[in-house]
């Protein structure tokens, strides 16, 4: 059991379990990649930890751009603007796999993929650790999950609580409130 900040989490998935899972993802990528022109996409924050551990197993020869996903009020609508920053390398013709850390609504993903509907990938994927499939409303499933888990908040291996817990190598499950 551990404490962040205010609340106990309890140990949920631990470093080793997380480190083969990611082993078995990178050697599908390795097979299902080879011989194409490979980028990932890694989404800042949550995600440097996963993609940092993934890539290190990637044995084709690729590229990795860290991206932050930005939700801004817009000047003339009503509405909010998003807008993908860091992606400062050109993704035409190239296979894109996103990396994810958590893949819970889905609404992020979806907003990456309109964002980047106008560049002319070759292929458009999305890999992530968790996916929370009890809470998924998106249109654009994950390809490559590593754990489908339950709608309980985690922290750990990139992911916080309000800001702290990402240093940690195992993932962590919010307690039950006792009453
Ligand atoms: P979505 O857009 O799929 O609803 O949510 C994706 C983002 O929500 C993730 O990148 C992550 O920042 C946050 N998120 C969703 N579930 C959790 C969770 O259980 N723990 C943490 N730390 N973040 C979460």
């Amino acid at each position: 059991m551990i404490q962040v900040l205010d609340k106990q989490f309890e140990t949920f998935l631990p470093a080793d379990k997380i480190q083969s899972e990611i082993t078995l993802m990178a050697q599908k990528l390795n097979e299902e990649y080879a011989g194409k022109e490979l980028i990932f996409i890694a989404i800042l924050n949550g995600a440097f930890m996963f993609a940092a551990d993934l890539f290190k197993q990637i044995t084709l020869p690729c590229e990795i751009s860290f991206v932050k996903v930005s939700s801004y009020q817009g000047t003339n609508t009503s509405g909010r603007v998003d807008e993908i920053i860091g992606l400062n390398t050109d993704i035409s013709n190239k296979h894109v796999v996103i990396l994810e850390d958590i893949v819970d609504t889905g609404i992020t993903i979806d907003k990456i993929f309109t964002l980047l509907r106008a560049h002319q990938y070759a292929s458009l994927k999305v890999a992530t650790l968790l996916f929370k499939p009890n809470a998924y409303q998106g249109k654009n499933p994950p390809n490559y999950v590593g754990f489908s888990i339950p709608n309980a908040f985690v922290v750990g291996y990139g992911l916080d609580y309000n800001e702290k817990g990402r240093n940690l190598d195992s993932i962590y499950q919010l307690k039950a409130e006792t009453k």
